[in-house]
């Protein structure tokens, strides 16, 4: 029960920190955001991306009651790709943001929502398919993300497509194509959508602006982060939309996993010297990575440092042998 909870938990909502301590020690990114209701901004032509709403509130949604948790969240960032045919949307927040995620979209196109395809499983990119499916929108999920929604029920619906290692959707004569992200990383059935006439990418939690979440409730693994953003740097793109944060580039793509390298050296070289895990999280330099104040942050260490700990002391123990 404890396991299902913390990956409904898993990587909802990740901006940063916004205690008074935490907005001293950042002060650029603090600068760079704050409370926001919803907003849509164009990437490229057709192309538009849906963030927010930010806001002070609880991980889950606050109950009665409940004022938040002192950390800004944001769900995660809707793409909507406009074709002569109708819109194709990758994610989709949570069930109430829906309506305004759509009139958002009639903002800046007549046409009608007809797909939606999920990055990965958690509720903040999820929640609202059920809400899109009773508007008749169509939902493609990769069969591993499929079998972790079903197994936790969430969304409110079940997608009727489902593939293995890639689909490419055709619409008004735009092309939208979806890969599994492979090696597991952020979860294991990491999607993501690519868009190959406007060379950009929309990349789920893979990369996002904060630390990364590793849901090894779900299979997630650090060392398929690495993998997989390498994998991910095969294709053809100059923009990538990360599932939280603005827009990156290639630059930004290579930079992140490098410090997702160095992290996985640092800690397994903490695992080499026999640093235990509950003193481990000082060893890996989270403030020169910039990741020492990010919401997600606070996820990975509460969440994510056991496991990654025990991921990486398998790696030392399995380089003993040789
Ligand atoms: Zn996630």
């Amino acid at each position: 029960m404890k396991a299902s909870r913390l990956a409904l938990i898993a990587c909802v909502s990740l901006l940063l920190v916004s205690g008074s301590a935490a907005a001293q020690q950042a002060p650029s990114i603090v600068a760079q955001t704050g409370p926001r209701p919803m907003w849509i901004e164009k990437v490229k032509d057709g192309l538009y991306l849906i963030r927010g709403p930010i806001d002070a509130g609880c991980m889950m949604g606050c109950k009665p009651g409940q004022t938040g948790d002192g950390v800004l969240h944001e769900p995660g960032t809707v793409a909507a790709r406009v074709t002569p045919e109708g819109v194709i949307l990758v994610d989709a927040k949570f069930p109430q943001h829906v309506p305004e995620i759509l009139a958002l979209i009639r903002s800046v196109t007549d046409q009608p929502v007809k797909y939606l395809i999920n990055s990965h499983y958690h509720p903040d990119h999820t929640g609202g398919d059920g809400e899109m499916l009773k508007r008749g929108v169509e939902l493609i999920q990769q069969r591993d993300l499929w079998t972790s929604y079903e197994a936790k029920k969430l969304g409110g619906g079940t997608a009727h497509i489902t593939f293995d290692d890639a689909f490419a959707l055709h619409l008004g004569g735009v092309e939208v194509d979806a890969y599994h992200s492979l090696p597991a990383s952020h979860t294991r059935g990491d999607t993501f959508i690519y868009f190959p006439d406007l060379k950009t990418v929309h990349v789920g939690d893979l990369v996002i602006r904060g630390m990364p979440h590793i849901d090894y409730t779900d299979g997630g693994s650090a060392v398929g982060f690495v993998t997989a953003i390498y994998q991910l740097l095969k294709l053809d793109f100059d923009v990538a939309i990360p599932g939280h944060g603005q827009p990156m580039n290639r630059e930004d793509i290579r930079q992140y996993v490098q410090k997702v390298e160095t992290m996985n050296t640092r800690m397994k070289d903490a695992v080499r010297r026999g640093v235990p895990v509950d003193r481990v999280v000082p060893e890996l330099g989270l403030e020169d990575l910039g990741w020492a104040h990010t919401a997600s942050t606070t996820n990975f260490l509460t969440n994510d440092v056991r496991g990654y700990y025990a991921e990486m002391a398998t790696i030392v123990a399995a380089e003993k042998r040789r």
